[in-house]
């Protein structure tokens, strides 16, 4: 460390639980930031402000007005521009701290680019919102050794956990199968902004500590701060017979799973249903954000300028962009 970074992390270093040793672990870190929306804006400042020496951010999003009252590191004139997610975050983050490195990926995290984008990683945050992404790291997390955490927030509820591979239960072990029909989404039910911010720290401390290399007790954490209540309990143990951490079978790293797929001159896109959907609920969920026209084989949602059909098998046509990782954000948006 040199004069300046003992001066800039001091308060960092004098935290006995991270210490010189501690910050000069940091600096030579690489944390990798999938989703770079709510959670993943605050674990971005916060790891750049802590020193964390290298940062990559992927995110497949653009900025919107509507997410600037919960994703801490945009301003309006990101939303004015429309600029990718990463690439605003990016751009703060050189002004926060220009003496790291940060890589921005404007790209939707995917089989194809996951050991690209993922590999070398030291921990991996997860900022996403729908549970392919999850499932996608925990595979690569769990094959290739690396820490991830864990976290998710809606309305005003949220949650975190470490997955240490070999050591605590992974993603599969707590949630052997995504959750059935559709989730209630930041989109459908709306979210409390400090929330975010909340699960986002609980999620950047496990981080530092796993930088730092000080011992972690992996833990649910369960928090409600409008309803009140925090809730922690030691994670499960792992599942011996846990298909991914104890079996090493990696589903999402296979690229025979359907990607989804631009439809040919129609500019519209379709996603292959993962999952079955109940149809009535998700109308009923969909009504005030748009018009909502159903009938028994299909729903139509239109929100100009998409229009995104939902099929009972979770199957669904994007209708309005070519472009495959914007049509699997609205559907994650729209549809959980
Ligand atoms: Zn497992």
């Amino acid at each position: 460390m040199d004069p300046s970074e003992r001066e800039r992390y001091s308060r960092q270093i004098l935290f006995p639980g991270i210490g010189e040793r501690g910050q000069e672990a940091l600096l030579r870190s690489h944390a990798v930031i999938v989703g770079c929306g709510a959670l993943g804006s605050f674990h971005a400042s916060a790891l750049a402000r802590a020193g964390v020496g290298r940062l990559t951010l992927i995110d497949r999003d653009y900025v919107e007005a509507s997410n600037l009252h919960r994703q801490w590191l945009f301003e309006e004139s990101d939303a004015a521009e429309c600029l990718p997610k990463a690439a605003a975050a990016q751009r703060r983050l050189a002004a926060i701290n220009s003496s790291i490195r940060v890589t921005a990926a404007i790209a939707d995290l995917t089989a194809s680019n996951v050991t690209e984008l993922l590999g070398g990683a030291d921990v991996i945050l997860d900022g996403t919102d729908n549970f392919d992404t999850r499932y996608l790291i925990n595979d690569f997390a769990v094959s290739k050794k690396i820490p991830w955490v864990y976290g998710a927030a809606v309305a005003s509820y949220g949650l975190s956990m470490p997955v240490l591979p070999g050591r605590s239960a992974c993603l599969r072990c707590v949630y052997p199968n995504p959750p059935e029909g559709a989730q209630p989404t930041c989109e459908t039910a709306g979210v409390l902004n400090v929330i975010v911010s909340a699960v986002a720290s609980i999620q950047v401390a496990d981080a530092l500590r796993i930088l730092t290399g000080a011992p972690l007790r992996p833990r649910i954490t369960t928090l409600d701060l409008w309803n009140g209540g925090i809730r922690q309990i030691d994670a499960p143990e792992r599942d011996a017979d846990c298909p991914t951490c104890a079996h090493g079978e990696y589903p999402y790293l296979e690229e025979s799973r359907r990607p989804p797929a631009s439809l040919c001159g129609r500019n519209a896109v379709q996603i292959a249903g993962e999952r079955m959907v109940d149809l009535a609920a998700l109308g009923q969920r969909l009504a005030p954000l748009g018009e909502v026209r159903a009938n028994e084989y299909a729903l139509r949602f239109i929100a100009p300028p998409y229009e995104l059909t939902i099929f009972p098998d979770g199957r669904a046509i994007v209708k309005g962009t070519g472009d495959t990782g914007l049509a699997r954000s609205l559907y994650a948006r729209f549809v959980g």
